[in-house]
Formats: C-alpha cells, structure tokens, sequence
C-alpha cells in the first residue's frame, strides 16, 4: 500500500478511494465530498461542523427521523440474539415472520389491500422492483402465456438502477452508456400536467390524452404480450408530479381488463409520506404488486419488500409441485436485524402519530414554500401532497418555459442551500427541487427549513 502524505485529508481519501452512485465524476473530484456526520431529528452536520437541516430525510427515507436510541437498542439486541439467518429453503426467523404479517396487516387496514397475500424481502428498492420484473414473467410463464412479458413504465418514473429497474425508469439520464432500456420495456408519458399539458389543454383533456396513448400502447403491441403497468403513486425522482385528475381512476379498469398486473411502486410513498399510510390509499389503488423500501426501516437497515397478491400466490403455489423451489432472492433477504428494526421503526411511526403529523404538516409546509419562493421570477409551480413537495423552475414564468437542459437552476440552488444550512435535492429528470423530510419534523423546523432555502434560492438568481 502506498503511504498516504501526513496532510491527506478524509475529503482526499474519499476523491481517491470511492466511487459515488449518481455522481458526476468530474464535479466530485472539484467538489465533493460532503461528509456528514452527527444527526438527530431532521439535523445533520457536515464536516465544516455547520448543522444542515435535512428537508430530504436522505434520499426521501429516514421517516422517523436520525438518530433513534430505540432503534439503536433493538438493533444491538438482535445481533446479540440472531446476528444472521437467511430464509432460504424453508429456514425463517421470529422477526422477518412478524414483519411480514405486520406490513400486511398495515396494507389491508391502511389501505384495505385485503387482497394482498405474501411479503417477499429484500435489500434494496431496485432489487424489490427487480423481484417484481421476474416474479411477473415466471407468472406468466407459469400459467401458460409465455407471450405475455412486457412491461409499461413512465417517463419520468423511477423505479431503481437495477438493469431491469433501470429499465422501467422513465429519466434517460439512467440510461446513457449503460444500453438502457432492456428490450420488452416501455414509457408512456409522463403524467405531469405543470409542465407537459399543452398549452389550452385542461387537465381533464390531458389525462384523457395520456389514458389514450396507453390504450394505444396495448392495441399496438397487442395485450397478449404485455405482463404489468408499474407507476408510482407520486413521482419523486423524476419531479414530485402527482397524478392528473382521474388518472388512476381511469387506467385501472383498462388494465384489469387487458389483464396486465400493477405494480405500484410506493418505496417512497410507503409508510406515511403523503400523509397516508401508503399511496394505494391516497389514490384508491388495488395493486397487485407493491414495491416497499424507504419508510419500512426508514434508512436504519436496508430492507425492501415485494407483495403480491392472493391471485399471483395462487399461481406460484399450484405450479410449484411442477417447477420446484421458486430460484430467486438474495443472502440478506429477511435479514433478523433489518426485520427488527422494521418492527421498532412501525412501532415508531405508530406511536408518535407520525402519518398523522405529515398530514397536519403536508399543508403547513407547502404554504410556507409557496408564501417564500412562490412569486420568485424562476419559480414556476409549488406543490405537493403530505411531506412530499417540490419547487419547480422554469425561465419564465409566463410561458412556463423550462431553462436550457444543461442549466440546471434546482442542481444549482441545492448547492447554494447547503452553504445556507439546508438540505434539499435537486432532481434528474425536470428543474425541480424535492422536499422531503423526516415526517417527525416540527413546525419551526419546517419554518427554519424554509428561510434557508428561500435565501438559497435569492442568493443563486442573478439580480
Ligand atoms: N422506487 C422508487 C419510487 C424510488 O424512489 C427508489 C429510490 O429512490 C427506488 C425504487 C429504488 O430504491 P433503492 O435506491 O433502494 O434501490
């Protein structure tokens, strides 16, 4: 090993040791690192010791906020009782059972998803929704409708990094060099109205524009070879858009009737993001797949979960004399610690009301925003559902014309609002900025959040 020079900082280390997901290299190298350490509730401290407030909760996950001594504890106690064992095979452990029973409990109460049935474990968002991508091809496969194995996604939906949840991401960003999208998959529009309903067109019409493109879709390709529609509730990464009026509504029915599965994606939305315990709720959603991650643990073990309904076990058990053991999951899936954390963390957001504190503060928050930054010049829309928002950009107001791609004015004041003590991400796919914070927050903290940000944001417009 070559000897490090004696002034080789941490921030060196990292420029010469670590390779960043969804980073640019060369900025890093100029840039980077932010090294965080220290939080508690919605703070962290960077390396400079200024203490940012995390209106982003990490990446839309930490719900119960950082730095719970309960979780601590439970987690400490698992690893004492049953550091590891994995689920394969039959072998199974009390706390990945429980957590099982109580993410269906919580879907058929919360959301009454009664017809879900069976928790399948992961590690990561991407690998549940990579699960899902094979759990529908091997269904179809196995009750003879080899043909039917596409899969509709939207543009601007994000659904992990994965090759095949790559693929069902609609931001070409992840796409670029890596020969993406795999064959077999496909976008439909992005169903953001602010920025891609046409000019005159009401959100009535344009809902009605894009439920036509997919009945289009599947004329077109014919439904005997399409297996599943995946959406989430809300889009987060590709801009924190909500569903056009009636959207749902109206695409559920023509999938049911072409018999093409839904995945609804709702790692973000799961666990009290919008207010409600999980997007099918909010939307009236009867998926027969849901992807959940994020809120589950909230970020304090990485622990994703597919569940599938009672129609799709159904399958998978008659065929399974025939086809043996179902040959798919990971070492870590179930994992007895993750599983207890998920445990404590539910007992958490149950406890401290914490959904309930999203709905309440939902409201309070987006009027803060839209009271600080809604009349800014760039400032073209604000909005969002629960403690899920987003500030969107455009280069003029009147037209709601966007900036020129390579501008970026939500990369450019999410940088500004760190030197303002303020953490918010700026996103991939249109100018946004994303507000997500951990659904603990307090009223100051949101108010405190948002000055800083609003300063970010007259501090990065040209005067
Ligand atoms: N699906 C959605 C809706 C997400 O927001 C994310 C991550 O942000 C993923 C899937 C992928 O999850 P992970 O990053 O844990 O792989």
């Amino acid at each position: 090993m070559t000897e490090m020079p004696r002034n080789f900082s941490l921030a060196d280390m990292d420029r010469e040791a670590l390779f960043h997901p969804a980073t640019s290299i060369a900025d890093h190298l100029k840039n980077g690192p932010l090294i965080l350490s220290d939080a508690h509730g919605a703070r962290i401290k960077d390396q400079t010791g200024r203490v940012l407030v995390d209106l982003g909760a990490g990446l839309w996950c930490v719900n119960v906020g950082y730095g719970r001594t309960e979780i601590a504890e439970a987690a400490a106690k698992a690893i004492t009782d049953l550091s590891f064992y994995h689920l394969f095979g039959s072998s199974s452990n009390e706390s990945a059972i429980r957590l099982a029973d109580r993410v269906l409990s919580l879907l058929r109460e919360k959301a009454g998803a009664r017809h879900l049935s069976k928790v399948f474990f992961g590690t990561s968002g991407s690998d549940a929704n990579d699960t899902n991508y094979k759990l529908v091809r091997y269904y179809n496969n196995l009750r003879g409708k080899p043909q039917k194995k596409k899969v509709i996604s939207r543009l601007g939906g994000y659904h992990g990094t994965t090759l095949a949840s790559a693929s069902m991401t609609g931001i070409p960003a992840y796409h670029v060099a890596f020969d993406l999208p795999v064959e077999g998959v496909f976008h439909t529009s992005c169903p953001h109205y602010f920025r891609f309903g046409h000019e005159g067109e009401s959100e009535e019409a344009f809902t009605e524009r894009l439920i036509n493109e997919i009945k289009d879709l599947i004329r077109r390709e014919g439904a005997e070879t399409i297996a599943a529609f995946i959406a989430e509730p809300v889009i987060g990464s590709g801009g924190v858009c909500l569903p056009p009026v009636g959207y749902f509504a109206r695409l559920q029915p023509i999938l049911a009737e072409n018999d093409i599965l839904f995945i609804a994606d709702e790692v973000i939305t799961g666990f009290g993001r919008l207010g409600s315990w999980f997007g099918t709720a909010h939307f009236d959603l009867k998926p027969d797949i849901v992807t959940l991650a994020k809120g589950l643990t909230s970020a304090y073990f990485p622990v994703s979960a597919s569940v599938i309904s009672e129609e799709i076990w159904a399958v998978l058990e008659a065929a399974s004399p025939q086809y043996g053991p179902v040959m798919h999951g990971s070492t870590y899936a179930g994992h007895p610690v993750g599983a207890a954390i998920g445990l404590v963390n539910l007992d958490i957001i149950e406890r401290e009301r914490l959904v309930e504190n999203a709905a309440e503060l939902g409201p309070y928050m987006l009027a803060r925003l839209t009271e600080r930054v809604g009349d800014h010049p760039y400032v073209g829309n604000v909005r969002g559902t629960g403690l899920m928002l987003g500030v969107e950009f455009v280069a003029d107001k009147k037209t709601k014309r966007a900036f020129a791609a390579k501008t970026g004015p939500q990369r450019v004041v999410a940088k500004n609002a760190i030197a303002e003590g303020v953490l918010v991400r700026g996103l991939p796919y249109i100018d946004v900025n994303a507000f997500s914070p951990p659904l603990s927050i307090t009223r100051d903290e949101i108010d405190e959040g948002v000055e800083r940000y609003a300063r970010a944001l007259e501090l990065s417009t040209p005067a």
